[in-house]
């Protein structure tokens, strides 16, 4: 299977994923702008055996955010990096940690009803107003 490798921005963190995400999208939620520090954040979601890391295990640093969500980044250059949800496991890779190009690209937004005030969303693509049951 075709693999992307992921890295923080100092370097220190290296990751690799497989090129075939179960979906690809948007989420604007508040929390996802605060944790990126952009008006969305774009990821891609696969289960755990799809991902490992390369460099840098022992320097990430978790924030649980909240019971089902802990966050991943590099302490030094404190890049976003993933989230890990506690019910599937599942990892939630920051597009803009990659490397590499994905195959697929975003699909949809969530989270709409509460995006940046300032964003004006410009594609055909799905919107949920909030996180829909299936992801
Ligand atoms: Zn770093
Ligand atoms: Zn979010």
């Amino acid at each position: 299977m075709k693999t992307l490798n992921g890295s923080c921005l100092c370097g220190a963190i290296q990751f690799r994923v497989a090129d075939a995400f179960d979906y690809v999208g948007n989420c604007h939620c508040s929390e996802c702008r605060k944790f990126s520090g952009s008006d969305y954040a774009p990821a891609g979601g696969l289960s755990a055996e799809h991902f490992a890391f390369i460099q840098g295990e022992e320097t990430v640093r978790y924030y649980e955010k909240s019971p089902a969500t802990t966050l991943a980044f590099c302490p030094t250059c404190g890049s976003s990096l993933f989230s890990i949800k506690s019910d599937t496991g599942r990892y939630n890779i920051r597009l803009g940690a990659l490397d590499d190009t994905p195959s697929q690209k975003p699909s949809f937004h969530i989270h709409v009803d509460s995006k940046a005030p300032w964003l004006t969303i410009n594609d055909k693509l799905t919107r949920y107003p909030g996180h829909p049951e299936s992801l």
